[in-house]
């Protein structure tokens, strides 16, 4: 059983590598241990609810004017994917800043509430546009192996390495307007002041002028149109199938399979993580594989809790697609809080906002998320992991209800709560992590990028959150086909 290519996972980044590389007619298998694809981009049934259980904002995918990546890579393929737009509607508060604000409307309307708020802020966001745009094109340039781009790009170059906070204050750009601009950073637990400005602008770019949207259909009936699509052109999956261990034989790549199968190809693609392919997969025969074992920060863990409630949204006052409680907008400050259970960060979302067929009528789906840095898990055991989760998801409920002056609890028909031991049994995402290795300091895209192949093992590539992107599907489903597109090309130039 000899293949070109052998990805493990069928994740986002999974599939997009099977897409691309079966488009291109390679000879393409791909080994994933659950029975569905999409990994983290799934969907449960709970009683008379399907909850999906991560992907609420498809980032990238723009409008028909403003095509983003995402979409572009769906029509090469001819992939029908059908999305609505996301309401601005978010409702942010933070305890410590007494700041309590429902974020409306268009960009424009944003800026000119920050203005009413902290003076300075209109004219400093306006003057960083240009700037988010020039990233943009220099990363673009950048990724299509350009080498000299300093000329071009001056200001790329000149804050390629400050960190997001200190550059927005380069920039002039209010204090407080600077957290505010940085809530979805908390989300997913990257610091500003750690974070490198690239990353951070090159998300702000993809908000403002590639607008996110929602998928109108679940999320398992995105994925599977994906692998059926990858099926089409010629890819093979095959579910059911974990690989326990990979190892170089002569000129091949041996992948073996819980049950003793092997398989054989010239290049190997994980879609897991990589501090677990590190750990569990790559036996010591490749060159540098220990040396790069826990060399990135893995991002934090958390606790999702999934309620389906019995009456409309509109009857429990839930007017807006996503609420954050923060206890500090200063993301620094709110993150080493996160160290214990009680923290007051929690991210709400409703998807019946975006889509009123998200659940049966007349109900609502809420999804409330927390987040942990790992140690907070340490004194969880066998014994007590039930009910520390039971607890945890029953203060998650009451601090929202606090929080937002809604009433939830006596609505609950159905709920689930997934913690980091089910993220990690499902994914084998080391300590359940939920957004892979963080962008942070020096090991930010843009080292990745330009370090990609002095870092390279030999034969084996990562794609998905684990790669040179971050997490995210956006960044999931361009790295799947940026990485093959490498791979392509060297294909190319050694025949
Ligand atoms: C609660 C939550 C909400 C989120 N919301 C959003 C959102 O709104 N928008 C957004 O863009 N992103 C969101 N994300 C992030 C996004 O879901 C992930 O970044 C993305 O799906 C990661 O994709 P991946 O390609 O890295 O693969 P993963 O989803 O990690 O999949 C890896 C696959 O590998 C398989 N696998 C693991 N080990 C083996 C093995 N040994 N053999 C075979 N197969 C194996 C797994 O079963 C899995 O299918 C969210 C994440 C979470 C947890």
């Amino acid at each position: 059983m000899n293949y070109d290519y052998i990805i493990i996972g069928a994740g986002i980044g999974g599939l997009s590598a099977g897409l691309n590389l079966a488009f291109n007619n390679k000879k393409v298998l791909i080994l994933e241990k659950n029975s569905l694809p999409g990994g983290l981009v799934s969907t449960f049934k709970r009683g008379r609810f399907e909850f999906d259980a991560s992907l609420y904002d498809l980032m990238d995918y723009g409008s028909e004017e403003h095509v983003g990546s995402l979409q572009r890579l769906f029509k090469k393929y001819d992939l029908e994917i059908e999305t609505l737009p996301i309401p601005y509607n978010i409702k942010i508060k933070s305890i410590d800043d007494k700041f309590e604000e429902v974020i409306k409307g268009e960009i424009d309307d944003w800026v000119l509430r920050l203005e009413e708020l902290y003076s300075g802020s209109m004219s400093t966001f306006r003057s960083l546009l240009p700037l988010l745009k020039e990233i943009h094109e220099a990363l673009v340039a950048l990724k299509k192996g350009r080498k000299n781009i300093e000329k071009d790009f001056p200001n790329f170059i000149k804050y390629l390495d400050k960190n997001a906070h200190e550059a927005l204050v380069d920039l002039n750009i209010p204090e407080n307007t600077i957290h505010i601009l940085g809530y979805l950073w908390i989300e997913i637990g990257s610091p500003l002041n750690k974070l490198n400005f690239i990353d951070f602008a090159e998300s702000l770019y993809k908000y403002i002028f590639k607008r996110p949207v929602a998928l109108k259909n679940k999320n398992i009936d995105f994925t599977l149109k994906l692998a059926k699509r990858l099926e089409e052109l010629g890819g093979k999956i095959y579910y059911r199938s974990e690989v326990v261990e990979v190892r170089p034989t002569e000129e091949k790549q041996e992948v073996i399979l819980k049950d003793g199968t092997k398989y054989f190809c010239k290049e190997v693609i994980f879609n897991v993580s990589e501090r677990y392919a590190l750990k569990n997969l790559i036996k010591d025969d490749y060159p540098f594989a220990n040396q790069k074992e826990n060399a990135r920060t893995l991002s934090m863990n958390g606790l999702v809790v999934y309620l389906g409630l019995n009456k409309p949204y509109q009857d429990l006052k839930l007017y807006n697609y996503r609420y954050y409680e923060f206890q500090n907008l200063n993301s620094a400050i709110n993150l080493k809080s996160m160290r214990k259970f009680s923290h007051h960060t929690i991210e709400g979302i409703v998807p019946n906002i975006a889509n009123e067929s998200a659940s049966p009528k007349n109900t609502t789906i809420l999804v409330l998320k927390t987040l942990y840095s790992e140690d907070a898990w340490n004194s969880v055991n066998k014994i007590n992991y039930y009910k520390t989760k039971e607890t945890l998801a029953n203060q998650l409920i009451e601090e929202f209800e606090t929080a937002f002056h809604v009433d939830i609890k006596e609505y609950i028909e159905e709920m689930e709560i997934v913690t980091p031991f089910t993220l990690e049994r499902y994914t084998n995402n080391i300590n359940g992590s939920m957004f892979g290795p963080m962008r942070l300091g020096y090991d930010n895209s843009i080292h990745r990028i330009i370090s990609f192949e002095e870092e390279q093992i030999p034969h084996l590539n990562f794609v998905g959150a684990s790669s040179i992107f971050g997490s995210g599907v956006d960044n999931a489903f361009y790295s799947g086909y940026y990485i093959t597109e490498k791979l392509l090309e060297k294909e190319r130039k050694d025949s």
